[in-house]
């Protein structure tokens, strides 16, 4: 999947929108999601997705609609930090497989960070817990401002 193509609305993430398939809920409105990553590379992984944008990646996606994506970035992270105290914050956004695309529905990363634990590689650690995930899910919802 390079940069170019059609949206495929079969995709996971869209599936997740539309409640086929579960996801810890971080944080909804009208426009966006946030859940927590299934496949995380730190304690509190969490991805933010537009709800309707059918965008693959940065380069398609609407103004409007990115600014809604990273408005929710930007709650999402304080909400992190409020209930985690990571010593720091990564986020990150990939656009085509080359790139490290692996869900080709636009998405966003926020992944916190610690002094002395190393990042998990991306698109290399195990799936978590789906229990531990709604727990995490939980802690960070309650302080979302
Ligand atoms: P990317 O590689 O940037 O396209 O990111 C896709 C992310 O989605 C990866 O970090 C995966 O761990 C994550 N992921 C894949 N399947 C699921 C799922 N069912 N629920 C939550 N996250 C997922």
């Amino acid at each position: 999947m390079s940069l170019d193509g059609r949206y495929d609305p079969e995709n996971i993430f869209a599936k997740i929108v539309r409640g086929e398939i579960p996801a810890a809920t971080v944080f909804e409105d009208v426009d966006t999601l946030a859940f927590m990553d299934a496949f995380p590379q730190a304690r509190g992984h969490s991805l933010v997705i537009h709800k309707r944008s059918a965008a693959r990646n940065l380069l398609d996606i609407d103004p409007a609609d990115l600014a809604a994506v990273m408005t929710t970035v930007q709650r999402v992270a304080r909400a992190v930090r409020a209930a985690l105290s990571p010593d720091g914050l990564v986020v990150t956004q990939f656009n085509g497989a080359p790139a490290g695309q692996t869900v080709f529905h636009l998405h966003v990363h926020v992944i916190p960070r610690w002094n002395d634990i190393a990042l998990g590689r991306h698109g290399e650690g195990g799936m978590a817990e789906a229990s531990a995930l709604k727990t995490l899910a939980a802690m960070i919802a309650e302080r979302i401002e």
